[in-house]
């Protein structure tokens, strides 16, 4: 029996051997087992109590930071939709859908007077992305703004956690990544609106000028290491330090603009972009002794 037969009926849209590519910034990877794309947060719980705990389950928002191997991934690709996006406001606190947009919460929220969320139109990513990557920018990070956030466990109970519970350091949170996040309320302050947006359009200036945001890229691709180790250095300083900015590997190349990005040039598979990725990594680790962290995430056989 395939795996799609043996899955429960949903309210939302199941599908067997789905490709992946297109709903990745990357626009490279192989083919999902089963995709789902739960109607809302009921499908998704039922789905999830009615499915056995050994079938791998893997989650997709906005893929701005994911490569997709391959060969595809085992097992159900999960990807919140439409049910999933709303964003309201409550005062000075904005409640999300986890496939919101980040971009969109930053423009909601400043439509309203609320700041302190101006960095997430800086993101591309979704609101369940940035609450499992602990996404930030220019000085502002997730966490800062986070009061809690709505998932699911593999058994589709439903859980509010706290900030503290959530364990956030920089890209990480120390919770299980078998959670998935449907919500997240974050608080902000009252402001002035047209600070508020003179600071989104800094930010997205700022952003125009300095990443390759026309070209199909996942983002920075190693976090910054523990400067203490890398005597101060960023990622993209080690990087440009021995010689990775432009280096290429069949289709992928790691951006001009801003070398932690690594950009496909057209024909990129995913294994140039692995190959790449590791060539840098070694690189670094011989001139400096650092080891570069991925900052992307790998999902599939690599
Ligand atoms: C041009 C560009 C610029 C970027 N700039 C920044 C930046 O300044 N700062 C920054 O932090 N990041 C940046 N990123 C990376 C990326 O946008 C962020 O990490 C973002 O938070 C990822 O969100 P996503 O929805 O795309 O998640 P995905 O890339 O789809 O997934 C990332 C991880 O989150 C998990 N995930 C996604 N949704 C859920 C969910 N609902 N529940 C549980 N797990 C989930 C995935 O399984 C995966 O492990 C950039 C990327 C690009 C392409």
């Amino acid at each position: 029996m395939s795996l799609i037969d043996s899955l429960p009926e949903v309210r939302g849209l199941l599908a067997a051997n789905v490709p992946l590519e297109k709903y990745t910034w990357l626009r490279v990877g192989g083919e999902a087992e089963v995709f789902f794309m739960p109607k809302d947060e009921a499908d998704l719980a039922h789905f999830l109590s009615s499915t056995p705990d050994d079938i791998s389950m893997t989650v997709l928002g906005a893929a701005s930071n994911i490569l997709v191997h391959d060969s595809g991934v085992k097992g159900v690709v999960i990807k919140l939709g439409g049910g999933f996006s709303n964003v309201s406001i409550e005062g000075t606190s904005v409640r999300a859908g986890a496939a919101a947009l980040d971009s969109k919460v930053a423009k909601k929220a400043a439509l309203s007077g609320v700041s302190g969320l101006e960095f997430y139109a800086g993101i591309p990513g979704t609101i369940g992305g940035a609450l499992r990557m602990n996404a930030g920018c220019y000085g502002s990070e997730t966490k800062d703004v986070l009061e809690s956030a709505v998932a699911l466990d593999r058994s589709g109970r439903r859980m509010v956690l706290n900030l503290k519970e959530l364990q956030y350091s920089y890209r990480h949170s120390g919770v299980s990544n078998d959670l998935i996040y449907t919500e997240a309320l974050f608080k902000g302050l009252p402001g002035d609106i047209s600070s508020i947006n003179d600071k989104i359009s800094k930010i997205s200036n700022n952003r125009n000028e300095s990443q390759p945001l026309k070209e199909k890229t996942g983002g920075s691709t190693f976090k910054n290491p523990d400067k203490t180790i890398s005597k101060g250095l960023s990622a993209w300083e080690l990087i440009d330090a021995v010689g990775g900015r432009g280096l290429k590997v069949g289709g992928a190349q790691m951006s001009n603009k801003h070398c932690n990005f690594m950009i496909n040039t057209g024909n990129a598979t995913a294994s140039d972009f692995e190959d790449l990725g590791n060539k840098i990594v070694s690189k670094v680790k011989k001139f400096f002794g650092v080891e570069l962290e991925w900052e992307i995430q790998k999902i599939g056989k690599f």
